[in-house]
């Protein structure tokens, strides 16, 4: 066994004869064949090669592109490496697709694996591999590959994204290169005909897209925060006293913007949730459309929420490094030295609401972390419906009340206090609040028994315009459907 182990799955050359070309003897498996010699067939070539395939690649120019191949891959003119395969990965550019055309006799009735991106995302069609289709009639075109780089193809599945997105019109010839897929390590995804090609070729030349409002939400909510902030605690002391806080800057004015737009941003991780539901109780149907704004919001409530999480986790790594500043070591010492005999040091009051706010901080952000554990997709996949359902919605809730609860406890009386009116401006935390009572308001009135009834009926399919009652059968035994409408 140990001597079967070690046993290379291809023989080297050098030690099998010399020859550069193809030993039938060597595997019974299917000639692969590569057109073009760049980066991609490169690491194409060494992959299929490592994983026992006899691979044969096509060249403009054989003799100069020798040099960059395994051993045991052969590469020879673009003709012979079509006629010597059964399989043919087209690795060039899609605008020299139409210099394959030669080729054509030799590719029919072949699978052409089209790896090829396009320079920019392609809303309208045709796809290059619908084009490549059209080119090649007589060959079976498998759209594939393209989401995969060329680094990872030579790291392998050990280190790099592992799935390939695959689509075609011929079962058969996605199959195998599917199992192909499968021999190399990698995990094919089928994504059908082959007028997904184009959304396959848009995959790798998206950036973010289901991130890009979050994260604008974000650095607008932050901007926007920061310089209420700055307006209240910065500039108010200096042009009122002539007092100058604006060391206060980068941290303090950070630490206050933080988790007002973690507080916020979790509260509109669901208030599209009760914008929905109020919208189905308001029409009496869940068939009605949402509008196109809802459905937008109600895709990224997971972003919004690890935007959310993010913005909490930064706030208490700041909020810890507090201490450790030079400016607070001075104030302290400042406020012992300002200290008169008789001066009350403890105060009761101010103790429990330090200690309530910080535990009520704490919760909130393990909560939050947990949202976030269990949005990645590996943790998702191993929990049923109701069980993400119950984290995403109840413990979700839970932890708005306790953020709610925190930034309560940080204003304690002050809303009362009319210094905190500086340029009659509220405290922050009052604004910041509007929207998670909101939600929170919201999701109390959706418990109402009587709401909460209709919801769900509403949800299980019944419709307020076109209400079906089912009577028990007459004397006559007539089972009848009745319609009420606008029961
Ligand atoms: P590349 O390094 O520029 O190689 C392209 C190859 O195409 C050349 O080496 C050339 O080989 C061949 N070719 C055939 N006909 C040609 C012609 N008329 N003019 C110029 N070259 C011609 O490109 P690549 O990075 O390997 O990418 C190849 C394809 O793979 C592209 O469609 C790309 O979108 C796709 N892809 C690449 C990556 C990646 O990471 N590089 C990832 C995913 C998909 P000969 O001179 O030997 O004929």
């Amino acid at each position: 066994m140990p001597d079967d182990m070690a046993r290379p799955l291809i023989h080297d050359r050098v030690e099998a004869g010399g020859s550069r070309h193809l030993e039938a003897s060597m595997s019974d498996s299917p000639v692969i064949g590569i057109m073009g010699t760049g980066d991609f067939s490169r690491s194409l070539a060494r992959r299929l090669v490592s994983s026992g395939y006899q691979v044969v690649v096509g060249s403009r120019n054989p003799k100069h592109s020798e040099a960059f191949f395994p051993e045991e891959a052969e590469v020879t003119s673009q003709v012979e490496a079509a006629s010597q395969a059964a399989l043919v990965f087209l690795a060039v550019y899609p605008e020299h697709h139409s210099t394959l055309l030669e080729l054509k006799p030799s590719l029919a009735g072949k699978t052409l694996v089209d790896v090829s991106n396009g320079l920019r995302i392609n809303h309208d069609g045709p796809s290059n591999a619908e084009q490549l289709a059209d080119m090649f009639p007589e060959s079976d075109v498998v759209k594939g590959f393209n989401t995969i780089s060329a680094w990872a193809l030579q790291r392998g599945p050990r280190d790099a994204s592992r799935q390939i997105f695959l689509c075609s019109n011929s079962s058969t010839a996605k199959s195998s290169v599917t199992q192909l897929c499968r021999r190399m390590g990698f995990v094919p995804v089928d994504m059908g005909l082959l007028s997904s090609s184009l959304e396959i070729e848009n995959l790798p030349l998206s950036l973010f897209p289901s991130w890009r409002i979050p994260i604008l939400c974000t650095l607008f909510l932050f901007i926007l925060f920061y310089l209420y902030n700055f307006l209240r605690d910065v500039l108010q002391p200096y042009v009122t006293a002539g007092k100058s806080v604006f060391y206060k800057m980068p941290i303090d004015t950070v630490n206050v913007t933080l988790p007002s737009v973690a507080l916020v941003m979790l509260a509109l991780v669901y208030l599209p949730g009760l914008c929905a539901a109020f919208f189905q109780l308001w029409s009496g149907t869940k068939y009605n459309r949402f509008p196109n704004w809802l459905d937008r919001w109600l895709a990224c409530r997971k972003q919004f929420g690890l935007c959310s999480f993010l913005c909490a986790a930064l706030h208490a790594i700041y909020s810890l490094s507090l201490p450790m500043r030079k400016s607070a070591r001075f104030k302290l010492l400042l406020a012992v030295r300002q200290m008169k005999e008789g001066d009350e040091v403890w105060v009761e009051e101010e103790v429990w609401r330090m200690e309530l706010y910080v535990s009520a901080g704490i919760m909130a952000l393990g909560l939050l972390s947990l949202l976030a554990v269990t949005s990645l997709p590996s943790v998702a996949d191993s929990v049923n419906w109701r069980e993400f359902t119950f984290i995403q919605s109840t413990v979700g809730y839970c932890a708005l009340s306790m953020a709610t609860v925190h930034t309560l406890l940080y204003g304690w009386d002050r809303a009362f206090d009319p210094v905190q009116y500086r340029f009659m401006l509220p405290p922050t935390f009052m604004l910041v609040l509007v929207l998670p009572c909101v939600a929170l308001l919201g999701r109390l009135a959706l418990c109402v028994p009587s709401v909460a009834r209709r919801l769900q009926r509403i949800r299980r399919g019944w419709e307020k315009t076109r209400h079906i009652r089912f009577r028990l059968p007459e004397d006559n035994c007539r089972n009848i459907l009745d319609d009420v409408s606008n029961v």
